[in-house]
């Protein structure tokens, strides 16, 4: 069974996906989960490492 990802970090350039923030930049709105993000969506800082190479991560708001 797969838990629901909150985060996810690219394993190029350390771009993180955040679920709680979202990308509008990639046409995902805050709170879009990972689960919907397209398969074929790529890192859109480097562009090399697809959704499928992201590894799951803590999200960055537990900062401070
Ligand atoms: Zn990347």
């Amino acid at each position: 069974m797969a838990q629901d990802v909150l985060a996810a970090r690219c394993p190029g350039c350390e771009y993180v996906y955040e679920v709680a923030a979202g990308d509008e930049h990639e046409g995902f709105a805050a709170g879009t989960a990972w689960a919907d993000v397209p398969e074929d969506w790529c890192c859109p800082d480097c562009g090399v490492r697809e959704k499928v190479d992201f590894v799951p991560c803590e999200p960055e708001r537990a900062a401070g």
